[in-house]
């Protein structure tokens, strides 16, 4: 992280500011909800290490809002996982869920743990112990976890295993990201990377501004800077620079997304590719391009920061990457940015339809996975510009909230409050 900032209060800044363009007036105590989690579950997690010794990792489960269907959100393995971070984290969720309109509340998990000290046998266990831990908090109609930073189909897998052997059931959909075999979607690990192009085609094509002549840096090169990174390429642009937590390459003439990520599989870093000069991360992420892709972790770029960044337009990729300080820099530069809660909105999305596959036990080709992904996405990019251009709002990531904070408030008072 760049900047320390407390990314809960962050988020209640976005819910703020957007709030008072809300096209009508949303009464303070609803407000208030739409900024909280309705529950947050914090949990000790006792594990047998493999030399016989026990060890203990903080954990949290929190359920943001619960109003337009089941809590969903993804679980992450970090040693800086914290409460307020989890709690930020299920908010982005609940309101990503309500921008691209898929039935679903927002919830995030975490652990405190760098998975990398820790072997295959040690993880499981830790894995199964938080399945177990919230068992009753999830169910396929309830809360429904998911990937997350360090976590993957492996894990995934564990959840559903556990969940299912403890409730003498099969429960496919009780959490979205396993593996094939085990109930996953075709196109569910591409998902994230794949919105974050169509979210940097759509905002191109909005512009008038040929993509394929675009030069592009990507900061993270995890699951989803990696796939935006090939898929962006893929239109035509040019990467020319991306980085790990370890430190970017810089290559003018471009960089092959798929070799890169080839390279950092065998070596463990971007570091040191062939043919590329070695960048930090404040490099990559103040480098002339016309499209930089924050995909790491939040608060990449903050206030005194953004005022070095030189690129021309930013889509997230990663959950929190800019300040609410970084945003006021970049509007008041007229710099476009497209908002997580959009552009990385393909993960959650894919996970919906891994859902719907479980839950019907009919599934769906890789071709008809990423149709319906680009539909919903393109359609939500469509209602974000309505938005900004009816209600002649300030930036793409206002738009984004007025629209999900207003589908929330309007299922919250369809519900009724009760009791
Ligand atoms: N962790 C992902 C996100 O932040 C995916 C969540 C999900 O699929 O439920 O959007």
């Amino acid at each position: 992280m760049a900047s320390d900032e407390n990314p809960f209060t962050n988020l209640q800044e976005q819910i703020d500011d957007a709030a008072s363009y809300l096209p009508s007036t949303v009464n303070d105590d609803v407000l208030t909800r739409l900024k909280h989690p309705e529950r947050v579950l914090e949990t000790n997690l006792t594990v047998d290490m493999d030399d016989g010794s026990l060890e203990t990792f903080t954990a949290y489960r929190s359920q943001f809002n619960g109003d337009r269907g089941p809590y969903k959100g993804g679980v992450r393995y970090h040693p800086d996982v914290s409460r307020d971070e989890v709690k930020a984290l299920s908010g982005w969720m609940a309101y990503k869920c309500a921008v691209v309109d898929v039935p679903y509340g927002g919830a995030k998990g975490g652990i405190v743990v760098d998975p990398g000290e820790y072997s295959a046998a040690e993880l499981e266990r830790l894995t199964r112990s938080f399945a177990e831990e919230i068992r009753p908090l999830v169910g396929e109609d309830r809360d429904i976890p998911a990937p997350d930073v360090n976590t993957g189909q492996r894990e995934m897998n564990w959840i559903k295993s556990t969940y299912e052997t403890l409730e003498r059931t099969t429960a496919p959909g009780v959490v979205t990201g396993k593996s094939i075999e085990n109930g996953g979607s075709e196109g569910r690990v591409e998902a994230t990377g794949r919105s974050v192009m169509l979210a940097a085609r759509e905002l191109f094509d909005y512009l008038d501004t040929p993509v394929d002549d675009a030069t592009v840096a990507v900061q993270g090169y995890g699951n989803a800077g990696s796939v935006a990174a090939e898929l962006i390429a893929d239109l035509g642009a040019t990467v020319v620079a991306v980085s790990d937590s370890s430190g970017g390459i810089h290559d003018a003439d471009g960089l092959d997304p798929r070799a890169v990520k080839e390279f950092k599989n065998d070596t463990g870093t971007v570091s040191d590719y062939a043919g590329s000069e070695n960048i930090t991360n404040e490099d990559l992420l103040t480098l002339d391009v016309d499209l930089l892709v924050p995909a790491a972790l939040e608060n990449a770029v903050d206030g005194d920061l953004a005022a070095d960044v030189q690129a021309d337009a930013i889509v997230e990729a990663a959950n929190g990457p800019l300040t609410p300080d970084a945003d006021d820099v970049f509007q008041a530069r007229d710099v476009p940015v497209i908002p997580d809660i959009l552009a990385n909105a393909g993960g959650v999305t894919v996970s919906y339809f891994e859902w719907v596959q479980n839950r019907q036990r009919f599934y769906w080709s890789e071709e008809r996975v990423n149709d319906e992904l680009e539909t919903v996405i393109v359609d939500a990019f469509d209602d974000l510009v309505e938005a900004a251009e009816t209600l002649d709002l300030p930036s793409f990531r206002v738009a984004a909230y007025v629209v999900a904070i207003q589908r929330v408030v309007d299922a919250y008072t369809g519900n009724g409050n009760w009791p």
